[in-house]
């Protein structure tokens, strides 16, 4: 009867040590991405992760939807679809995406912004504030802006074009004296193929009306904070559409159309 009541105690204790260890907050961040982007380029736009699973791998990212409806971007644990005609939607949690990357933001880096410099000029500092090129990063900016331009895509139809095909009819948008968010990444050359080596911002409104994939900006007066990453879970596809793909090619010119 002792052994029992002892062994009853030392479940209890270890059920609790374990529900405080997965309530801490992650110190460390990781990346965790769905899907790759050269799969994306080549048309795989239906992915098997919901947002209710990539809301429990961070709270902070971008990426799009199943049938390529949309530019997704999230931080502080809300997530938007921009759809087509430039109007951020809240994220269903049901919906589903077939390429995304979030993290647990945790600043590292918070610096102050205040220049004239276009979409070229702020990697040019980016660049100069990051201690390495070859880890990952999570980089949020909030603020105000001059101007910004950015885009979004169509909902597609099976039998799905390439993501090049479908970029040549992008809907694109500007924005003049706005305030919000870009949220974005930058991922080292190394992982081409993978994801989007460089930076990758989407950007919404203040307001949360509108918003799509970063283009173009000039004037920024904002808040930089930059998150430094050295851990990634790469969630890869689990169907016969994957398998089958053959994602042997070099698609950085497709990557650069797709971008830019
Ligand atoms: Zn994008």
């Amino acid at each position: 009867m002792k052994n029992k009541n002892l062994l009853n105690l030392l479940s209890f204790i270890a059920t609790l040590v374990f529900v405080s260890c997965t309530n801490t907050p992650q110190k460390n961040s990781a990346l965790y991405q769905t899907g790759t982007i050269n799969a994306l380029l080549d048309g795989l736009y239906n992915g098997e992760v919901n947002f209710k699973q990539l809301k429990e791998k961070g709270d902070f990212g971008i990426g799009t939807f199943n049938t390529l409806d949309g530019e997704m971007l999230g931080f502080d644990g809300q997530f938007y679809q921009v759809k087509s005609d430039g109007i951020a939607y809240p994220v269903n949690d049901s919906l589903k995406t077939p390429f995304a990357v979030v993290t647990h933001f945790n600043k590292d880096i918070s610096t102050q912004l205040r220049d004239t410099l276009n979409y070229k000029g702020l990697i040019q500092y980016l660049d100069s504030k990051i201690p390495t090129a070859n880890i990952f990063y999570a980089i949020k900016i909030q603020g105000e802006f001059n101007y910004i331009k950015t885009r979004s895509v169509p909902k597609q139809t099976k039998p799905y074009p390439t993501l090049v095909t479908v970029v040549a009819k992008q809907s694109t948008f500007t924005f003049t004296n706005v305030k919000g968010t870009l949220v974005g990444f930058r991922f080292p050359d190394y992982t081409s193929g993978i994801n989007v080596p460089g930076y990758h911002f989407h950007f919404i409104t203040d307001d949360k009306l509108k918003g799509g994939h970063l283009l173009q900006l000039s004037g920024i007066n904002a808040t930089v904070a930059i998150d430094a990453i050295h851990s990634i879970q790469l969630d890869l596809p689990r169907n016969s559409i994957f398998y089958e793909m053959d994602l042997s090619a070099n698609k950085e010119k497709d990557l650069e159309k797709v971008e830019k």
